[in-house]
C-alpha cells in the first residue's frame, strides 16, 4: 500500500476501453481506442484497461497499438484464467513501459455450477495456475474472482489468500452482476481485510456494476473500508446499466477529502473534456442531469440559483466548473481561422489526426462559416468527429447521388433518392409521417430491405435553427446484428440521409466479411 503522508493513494484503473467498450452500441475503432486512451493518460489515471486481446483480432492490434504507444498509466490487458488468454494478453501488452496482466474465473455457485461446471478445488487450482503463469511473464497480475459478492466469503477468502501467495500483485472484488449494497460491500471489504491479512501487502482493488444504481457508491463505501484502487468508465458507460463513472468517483473523493482521507492521482481538470471525447466518439450521449459532467450539473450559470450564487457560491456550489474543466466559454472560430487555429483547438480537446484529416476539417470548418457567422468549439468537434467517422473509400458501396423531400400543410409528406449501388443507378421512393420518416423509407425501398432502422437521434450541436445536426442512427439485420452510424451536416435532412447509408454501407461490408460488426 502506498502511503503520501498520512493519506492512502487510490488508484484510478479505468476501463473505458474493456468494459465500457462492451456496452450495447459502443464500438471504437483502433484509431479511436488510441486517441481516448492518450486523453486519459493526460487525465492522470493510473491504470488503463486497454481491451481483452484473445476476444478478437481487432482486439489484440486495439491494446498492442495503446500498449506501444501511450506513456504513463499501467496498461494491462484482460485474460480469462487459462494458458491460450494469458500468453495472448502478454503478447498484447508487453511493450508497454509498465504492463499488466488482469485475469480472472468466476467463484460464486451458480457461475461454478451453471456456466464453469467445476468444483471450488479444480476453479482454486486454475485461479492458481493462471496467476502462476502471468507472474512468469509479468511483475504486475491482478487476479479477479468473478462475481465476488455472491460468492461465499470463506471460500472468497481462501482463493484471495492462494492467490496472493501465487504472486498477484492486485487482487479486485468485483460486484460483477450489480447486486451489493453500499454498507454490505464495505463491510464485505473490511471483513475480507481481517481474514486475509496479506490483502495488505498488496492493491485491493473493487469493480462495481451499475444494475442497482450503486456502482459508485458501492466503490466508495470500499475505499472508505480500505480499498485501493477503483475500477470504472467515464460517463459510467459499460455492460448492462454500466460501470461506476470514473468522473463520480474521482469527483467523490477529492470534494469530500474530509471524509474519505486518500489521495487520487487524476487531474480533475481534464475530465470535462474527457467526458466529452467519450461520449462523441462511442455515440453513447450524456444525460443532461448526469452527476459532475451533465449539462445541467453547473446550471448556476445559465440562471438557476443564481441569486445564491451571486451572493456567495458556496450557496450552492459545492464543486466549481473549472475543478473539472468546464469553461463555459466557447471559442469562436470565424470564416479567417486558418488550419493552424484549428489544428491547436483540436490538438488541445486530445484529438490526434493525420493531415489529409485536418485539411479537410479546415475546409468544412471554412464553409460553414461561410454560411454562418460564428463556429463555435463544439461544431468544430463535431466535424472532427465526422471526419474521424468517414467510411473509406471500399466501404463505400452505396452513394448518395440525389434526394429531394417535399413536405407541407394538408400534403403526405414525400422523398425520392437516387442511389448509386456499386456503380448501378438505383431509384426509391416512400412517404412517411414526415419528411425524415419519407426520406427513410425511400432509402430502405431501395437497400437490403431485412434492414430495420432501430434507433434515431437528432441533436443541435449549438443553438439557432442554423446549427449543424448530429444524427446517430443503429440499423438492425435479421440476425439482429446492430450498426451504428452518425453523420453531421447543417441540413438536418442530409445529415439523416448520410447516417442512414453510412449504417447501410457497414451493413452490407459486414455481411460480406461476416465480421467487424458490433455485438
Ligand atoms: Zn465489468
Amino acid at each position: 500500500m502506498k502511503e503520501q503522508g498520512d493519506r492512502r493513494r487510490v488508484m484510478i484503473f479505468d476501463t473505458t476501453l474493456r468494459d465500457g467498450e462492451q456496452s450495447p452500441g459502443a464500438s471504437l475503432t483502433d484509431r479511436e481506442k488510441l486517441m481516448i486512451a492518450k486523453q486519459l493518460a493526460r487525465l492522470g489515471v493510473d491504470v488503463i484497461e486497454a481491451g481483452f486481446p484473445i476476444a478478437s483480432q481487432g482486439d489484440f492490434e486495439a491494446v498492442k497499438l495503446i500498449a506501444e504507444n501511450v506513456k504513463g498509466p499501467v496498461i494491462c490487458g484482460l485474460a480469462r484464467a487459462n494458458d491460450a488468454d494469458i500468453d495472448r494478453c502478454w503478447e498484447a501488452v508487453k511493450n508497454a513501459y509498465r504492463p499488466r496482466i488482469h485475469t480472472f474465473i468466476a467463484t460464486s455457485p451458480i457461475h461454478r455450477e451453471k456456466k464453469l461446471k467445476k468444483s471450488k478445488e479444480e476453479i482454486l487450482k486454475l485461479a492458481v495456475a493462471a496467476v502462476k503463469r502471468a507472474r512468469s511473464y509479468c511483475d504486475d497480475v491482478e487476479f479477479s474472482p468473478e462475481d465476488a459478492t455472491r460468492t461465499e466469503i470463506d471460500y472468497l477468502a481462501e482463493v484471495l489468500k492462494a492467490v496472493i501467495d501465487a504472486g498477484a500483485t492486485v487482487v479486485n472484488i468485483p460486484d460483477t452482476v450489480g447486486y451489493a449494497e453500499p454498507g454490505e460491500f464495505g463491510n464485505m471489504i473490511r471483513e475480507l481485510f481481517e481474514r486475509v491479512p496479506e490483502m495488505k501487502e498488496v492493491t485491493v482493488s473493487v469493480h462495481c456494476h451499475n444494475d442497482l444504481g450503486n456502482a459508485v457508491a458501492n466503490s466508495l463505501a470500499a475505499v472508505k473500508n480500505g480499498a485501493t484502487q477503483v475500477e470504472c468508465c467515464i460517463n459510467g458507460i459499460g455492460e448492462r446499466a454500466g460501470n461506476a463513472s470514473t468522473e463520480e468517483v474521482v469527483m467523490n473523493l477529492v470534494t469530500r477529502k474530509d471524509y474519505f482521507n486518500v489521495e487520487v492521482g487524476v487531474n480533475t481538470k481534464e475530465i470535462y473534456r474527457t467526458s466529452k471525447m467519450v461520449s462523441s466518439l462511442t455515440g453513447l450521449e450524456i444525460p443532461r442531469n448526469k452527476a459532475v459532467v451533465g449539462e445541467n450539473a453547473f446550471a448556476h450559470e445559465a440562471g438557476i440559483h443564481q441569486h445564491g450564487v451571486l451572493c456567495s457560491r458556496e450557496t450552492y456550489e459545492i464543486m466549481t466548473p473549472a475543478m473539472v474543466g468546464w469553461s463555459g466559454e466557447s471559442l469562436v472560430i470565424g470564416k479567417h481561422s486558418g488550419k493552424h487555429a484549428i489544428t491547436a483547438l483540436l490538438k488541445e480537446e486530445g484529438y490526434t489526426l493525420t493531415d489529409e484529416q485536418i485539411n479537410e476539417i479546415t475546409a468544412r470548418v471554412k464553409e460553414l462559416a461561410d454560411k454562418q457567422k460564428f463556429v463555435e468549439k463544439d461544431d468544430v468537434i463535431a466535424i472532427a468527429n465526422d471526419v474521424i467517422h468517414r467510411l473509406s473509400e471500399k466501404e463505400q458501396v452505396i452513394r448518395l447521388e440525389e434526394f429531394i423531400v417535399a413536405t407541407g400543410n394538408g400534403f403526405t409528406p414525400t422523398a425520392s433518392v437516387k442511389l448509386s449501388i456499386e456503380g448501378e443507378t438505383k431509384m426509391g421512393v416512400g412517404t412517411g409521417v414526415g419528411s425524415i420518416d419519407a426520406l427513410s423509407h425511400a432509402i430502405q425501398s431501395v437497400i437490403d430491405p431485412s434492414l430495420r432502422l432501430v434507433d434515431f437521434h437528432i441533436k443541435a450541436i449549438t443553438g439557432g435553427t442554423d446549427a449543424l445536426a448530429d444524427v446517430s442512427i443503429k440499423l438492425a439485420d435479421k440476425d439482429g446484428n446492430i450498426f451504428s452510424a452518425r453523420a453531421v451536416n447543417e441540413d438536418v435532412v442530409r445529415a439523416s440521409a448520410m447516417a442512414m447509408l453510412k449504417g447501410a454501407n457497414k451493413a452490407l461490408s459486414f455481411q460480406r466479411n461476416e465480421k467487424g460488426g458490433e455485438r
